[in-house]
């Protein structure tokens, strides 16, 4: 990873270069910062551009054998130790999984989070963590000389999940690490992290992006429409991931609205033959799919009600979903809000007991027509 390519944070990049350029690089450091604010990447691109065999004052050249490894993450003086936990027959140990982890970091632009990291694992949150076998790695992979870069880095992220009857294993080490060795310690919450740890790394603070570098770092990698853009930016407080996460989302929530407004009309018509194609759609989701449509559902209806009050966040919706929950607002009323909400939520609860999804859908589908017609007036039709 070069500089350049991380966006943002350009006074930590001209701190780490400046280390480099006055010959101060600090064996062990701990970068601090939230999560999504690209610490990761600084950390790789520091290890890379120390490592870099023609740097220029700014930057790795990226082409150098030492680049060309260090771009795959295989170059064999750059060490990994992050969170892991048994599955099958693999033993919880970073080693283990060093492939796993290069796999996720190639495919986010290294960035992580802790949650999607497991996640991609399929471990649970609470048994991952780094243990006492990582903190034996650790020592014994440093007591080696290095094959051939001018520094050994071992980058130790999510430092706070450093199992704390293993971290004193790792103190001496940190304090006089065998020469030419670089700790980078990658951590969201100081709190967490040992004392004994803290006092022996310098600590590097990198800030959240800002909302003009979050647009600009997502634009590199989704062509979206500028609105959605915004909108995910605006929600994810200068978080990358969190970013990245929001236009998923948002991604999912435009399917669910076609969805979900073609099937108010089919339940408002009772047309059965367009019930049973809605009915289909929805099968075809996946459970916790499922799941999000109803919950979306409940959300526009909701919407729908609370406009009467003038209290509804119609704001946060797009056009379309504005226009939609204006005009079907006719059909949600005090008479009928509750029984909806009712319908949806028990829909939820039986999607999450395994219901049968076409009998499912169907029962909502009639009971939505009843709900309909108690407050349908004939000046008022479902449109778009
Ligand atoms: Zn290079």
């Amino acid at each position: 990873m070069l500089f350049k390519e991380i966006v943002g944070n350009e006074v930590a990049k001209t701190r780490l270069l400046k280390t480099v350029r006055e010959s101060r690089v600090s064996h062990a450091q701990l970068f601090l910062g939230p999560e999504g604010s690209g610490k990761l990447q600084l950390a790789i691109a520091y290890a890379q551009y120390i490592n870099c065999t023609n740097r220029t004052e700014t930057d790795s050249c990226g082409v150098c054998p030492s680049c060309v490894k260090y771009n795959k993450l295989i170059h064999p003086d750059l060490h990994f130790v992050f969170p892991s936990a048994a599955t099958g027959d693999t033993k919880a140990l970073s080693k283990n999984y060093i492939q796993k982890w290069r796999e996720y970091l190639l495919a986010n632009k290294y960035h992580a989070s802790f949650n999607d990291w497991i996640n991609f694992l399929g471990v649970e949150r609470k048994q991952a963590i780094i243990n006492k076998d990582d903190c034996n790695e650790i020592i014994r992979t440093l007591s080696y000389k290095q094959y051939e870069a001018e520094y050994k880095v071992m980058i130790i992220w999510m430092a706070e999940k450093l199992f704390h009857a293993s971290a004193p294993k790792l103190l001496k080490i940190l304090e006089e690490p065998p020469e030419k060795t670089l700790f980078i310690l990658i951590a969201e919450d100081q709190d967490q992290i040992l004392s004994t740890i803290l006092s022996r790394a310098q600590l590097f603070k990198i800030d959240k992006l800002n909302d003009d570098e979050l647009a600009i770092a997502l634009q590199q990698h989704y062509p979206v429409d500028p609105k959605m853009l915004r909108r995910a930016v605006n929600m994810s407080d200068g978080n990358y991931i969190a970013a990245e996460r929001c236009l998923n989302q948002i991604e999912d929530e435009r399917q669910y609205f076609g969805l979900f407004t073609n099937w108010m009309r089919a339940c408002y018509l009772n047309n059965i033959v367009k019930i049973n194609t809605y009915m289909n759609e929805f099968s075809k989701l996946s459970r916790e799919n499922q799941k999000a449509f109803l919950v979306y559902g409940i959300n526009i209806l909701r919407q729908c009600f609370l406009i009467h009050f003038g209290s509804s966040n119609i704001h946060r919706l797009d056009e379309e979903e504005q226009v939609f929950v204006r005009n079907f607002s006719a059909f949600v009323t005090p008479n009928n809000i509750g029984a909806f909400s009712k319908a949806f939520n028990d829909a939820v609860s039986h999607v999450e007991r395994n219901a049968n999804a076409n009998i499912l859908f169907v029962d909502v589908s009639l009971k939505i027509h009843q709900f309909i017609k108690l407050v349908a007036t004939p000046q008022a039709s479902v449109k778009k």
